[in-house]
């Protein structure tokens, strides 16, 4: 089997509701979806979304970088994963989101070519995983009602951003566990926007009300102040946008800089390589949540839930993003159940069944 072209689409739309994290604001789904030809007539698809205020990648790098790999890639076996990741990292460093869509392509082929759904594919533990609900910062009320709202609609786990002033998120924590009840898991995310001694002292009071963890707590590079916070903490801490791929997973772990690893497939470039990170990590003790960026539009959460699903050391997801676009573009893929339960699809790899072209550009 041969890879014959490569097509991207472009798709821009705007959320629900506009997310805001310590970073910044998110307004729309921006991603680069592809379609992979063969020539055996299978078609694989993949999305590849850049998070600029995460990876500081943007559709049009995102898009050029396919078109790049494209060239290199044609004439390939989409099925020789570790063949097709070695010329894609000959090519261009870095790229996570380009990449990512080329790697969740392949696993689709993969699955059609063997005729199994892609969780069977990568491990096959099971065919379902739960996520939880993001709030995104606002003010301490509205946080709490829209918690509120997610908890009585079925999610049990809310995953409340934080770190853009440090003076409410206490104010904003309490608010919502007051609205949530003492039953419902509550983890933060404070996307870097904390010092590592002010987390500490943070951290300490707003596990008055109860915190399973924190995400990011302190600036992507500062390794040390990760480690800090963990050690003192009583909060177990979560790295984030330190942990990029399986080589910053192995310092992490091998250092104890942090309780768990949050893997995002753009951020580390596909499932190819999440799959190191899960192993790495692991071998040392430490659980692995899967994410997704605000921005993507569901095909990789499809990919990633798979994964999440497949192996047992993946034991929390934040796979929310597409429950915030009004319409998906495209058809099949996962069902929803009981609100917080995504179960994959029986179909042959992703279990997509086409792409809504009127979605797309
Ligand atoms: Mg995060």
């Amino acid at each position: 089997m041969k890879i014959t072209d490569i097509k991207t689409h472009i798709m821009q739309v705007p959320l629900v509701r506009p997310f805001r994290i310590s970073l910044g604001v998110i307004t729309h789904a921006v991603s680069c979806l592809v379609e992979m030809e063969t020539d055996s007539g299978i078609t694989g698809y993949g999305e590849g979304s850049p998070g600029p205020l995460i990876t500081g990648e943007n559709l049009e790098g995102t898009v050029a970088s396919i078109r790049v790999l494209r060239e290199k890639l044609i004439g390939m076996d989409p099925r020789d994963i570790e063949a097709v990741y070695t010329v894609m990292n000959r090519s261009i460093a870095y790229a996570g989101a380009a990449k990512a869509a080329i790697d969740i392509a392949c696993h689709d082929i993969m699955g059609k070519a063997w005729g199994l759904p892609l969780y069977k594919v990568l491990g096959g533990l099971s065919n379902s995983i739960e996520t939880d609900m993001t709030v995104g910062i606002d003010e301490p009320e509205v946080m709490a009602a829209r918690a509120k709202a997610h908890v009585e609609a079925g999610f049990n786990v809310i995953k409340t951003k934080v770190g853009a002033d440090i003076t409410c998120d206490l104010a904003r924590v309490k608010a919502i566990r007051e609205a949530v009840g003492g039953d419902v898991k509550i983890r933060l995310d404070a996307n870097q926007g904390w010092h590592a001694k002010e987390a500490v002292a943070l951290l300490d009071r707003l596990n008055e009300y109860d915190i399973e963890l924190v995400e990011q707590p302190v600036p992507r590079y500062d390794f040390e102040g990760l480690k800090y916070v963990t050690s003192h903490s009583s909060v177990p801490v979560m790295a984030d946008e330190s942990c990029w791929d399986s080589k910053d997973a192995l310092k992490l772990v091998s250092e104890r800089a942090v309780d768990y690893i949050n893997i995002k497939l753009m951020k580390c470039g596909g499932l190819y390589e999440a799959k190191k990170i899960v192993n790495i990590a692991e071998a040392a003790g430490v659980e692995v949540m899967l994410g997704c960026m605000a921005e993507e539009s569901g095909i990789a959460i499809n990919a990633a839930a798979a994964l999440g699903a497949a192996l047992k050391n993946i034991t929390r997801a934040d796979l929310d993003a597409s429950f915030s676009l009004s319409q998906l573009p495209y058809e099949g893929g996962f069902t929803v159940e009981n609100t917080r339960h995504l179960i994959l699809s029986e179909e042959p790899g992703l279990g997509l069944k086409g792409l809504r072209e009127e979605m797309l550009q």
